[in-house]
């Protein structure tokens, strides 16, 4: 019988397994050197914060894997050799596969700073991260967060869940504006100011100090400044779970290099999830794509491959969404944090400043080219079939009641919304020609 070997049970690994035993009666392995069993690190915070706990995120009861006869191992893979189909675990045992599906996401970005791996020094990632931040939490005072992206903030609402100053040191000028346009961005720095977090923009790391028991005792900041802390979240991105990979043959680039059908350099060893890496975007999207839903689409699409029913990964439109402290961000389709050169942005907020609305649209065709919405939840179905229809930003305008949660929030501001989409954005076609 074929025997497929996944290495990664996240959301990717574990999809994939899923897929492929309603598809066949292949053998399946899932190696893992975090866990024994599937969990929800996307729920990682709210473990910490007392609102769950571990075992429910979980979605699985234990005994799911035995009864779908998936056989989980939890070791780590040192080493792969493609050639023989065999893989090392531990450094001392071999087993060998048929089919290889490489699942091992991502790790924290360490930029090799001084102190970078003293105690009290952690990224937000695995599961022994979160013990390690439970263990150091009772004698912090103050953390240090390093970078100002998704889950540096999510770091920075844990700590001040349990009354841990915090100062956040942010490299850019604003909270991430590689991604957000500028009128999100400031908004969002507002926001976490007002959470007594210590927001330092266009400040780095340069060094972390120990005490004499070689713990975290205080960060020395690039601009000379030294302040006490007692942990350092370093959230600085992250990048894919791959060293063990170096000496394989199996070709890397930032990531695990794979095709439109996700295979790599070798026939029957496929990559997934995070640190999967295309040679070329599939659209506008980045090669590497590190978020939930595209590991689990990437999990179903090889599922079917490898059951013989050979699928690209056709990832639709983009779409993400996160939280930023207590303001819900959504994302569908593009918005740039630059308008591009055919495009034109409308940005609305509301006067309270949490809550704020931005589309994009081809100012030529007045095509539909992407929202971002703030403290609003949109619905998806709204805005994938608007992308799909190509429709224009007028529709979706006089359309938005279609697309929102909460009825109430857009019958007080839907003519707010409206009149300043017209101020702004109506007869632009005539004045631009
Ligand atoms: C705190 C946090 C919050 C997040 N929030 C969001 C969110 O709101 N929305 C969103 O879209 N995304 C979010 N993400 C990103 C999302 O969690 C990831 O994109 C997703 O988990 C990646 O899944 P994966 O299956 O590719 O890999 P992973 O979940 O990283 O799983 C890979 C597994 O492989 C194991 N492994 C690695 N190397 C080896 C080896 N050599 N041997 C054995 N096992 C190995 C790892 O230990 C790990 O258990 C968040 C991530 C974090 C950390």
């Amino acid at each position: 019988m074929e025997h497929i070997v996944i290495i990664g049970n996240g959301i990717s690994g574990v999809t994939l397994a899923r897929h492929i035993r309603k598809r066949s009666d292949a053998k399946i392995s899932i190696i893992s050197a975090e866990t024994n069993y599937f969990f929800s690190r996307t729920a990682l915070m709210y473990v910490f914060m007392g609102h769950m706990k571990f075992e429910h995120t979980q979605p699985y009861e234990n005994d799911f894997w035995k009864k779908n006869n998936i056989n989980l191992i939890h070791k780590k893979v040192s080493e792969v050799f493609p050639k023989e189909k065999s893989l090392l675990l531990d450094g001392n045992t071999v087993i060998t596969f048929d089919k290889l599906v490489i699942a091992t996401g991502s790790k924290p970005n360490k930029f090799g700073w001084p102190g970078q791996d003293l105690e009290g020094v952690t990224g937000l990632y695995f599961k022994q991260d979160l013990e390690n931040l439970e263990k150091w939490a009772p004698t912090t005072k103050r953390a240090v967060i390093v970078g100002g992206g998704l889950i540096g903030i999510e770091l920075a609402e844990m700590m001040r869940a349990r009354n841990i100053e915090v100062t956040f040191l942010v490299r850019e000028d604003s909270f991430w504006n590689g991604v957000l346009p500028k009128g999100e961005s400031q908004m969002i720095n507002r926001h976490i100011k007002e959470h007594h977090i210590d927001l330092r923009l266009s400040t780095g790391l340069k060094e972390i100090i120990a005490d004499e028991n070689g713990r975290t005792k205080a960060i020395i900041t690039d601009k000379d400044e030294t302040i006490e802390c007692q942990i350092v979240g370093l959230t600085a991105g992250v990048s894919p779970n791959i060293d063990f990979l170096k000496t394989s043959g199996i070709e890397l680039g930032r990531g695990v290099k794979v095709n439109r059908f996700l295979e790599t350099n070798f026939k029957d060893i496929y990559a997934i999830g995070d640190c999967a890496e295309q040679h070329e975007g599939i659209g506008e999207r980045r090669p590497i794509e590190a978020v939930w839903y595209t590991g689990r689409m990437m999990g179903e699409s090889l599922a079917q491959t490898l059951t013989g029913n050979p699928m690209e990964y056709k990832p639709g439109h983009w779409f993400n969404s996160a939280k930023f402290l207590d303001i819900e961000y959504q994302t569908y389709g593009w918005v740039w944090a630059k308008e591009k050169e055919n495009e034109t942005h409308f940005y609305w907020e509301h006067k309270g400043g949490k809550k704020a609305i931005r589309i994009a649209f081809d100012t030529e065709s007045r095509r539909f080219l992407g929202i971002n919405t703030f403290g609003i939840r949109m619905r998806h179905e709204f805005f994938d079939k608007v992308l799909t229809d190509q429709q224009s930003v007028d529709y979706v305008i006089e359309n938005l009641a279609a697309a929102n949660f909460d009825p109430e929030f857009y019958t007080s501001h839907k003519k707010e919304i409206q009149i300043e989409f017209t101020k702004q954005c109506v007869g632009l076609k005539n004045e631009s020609l």
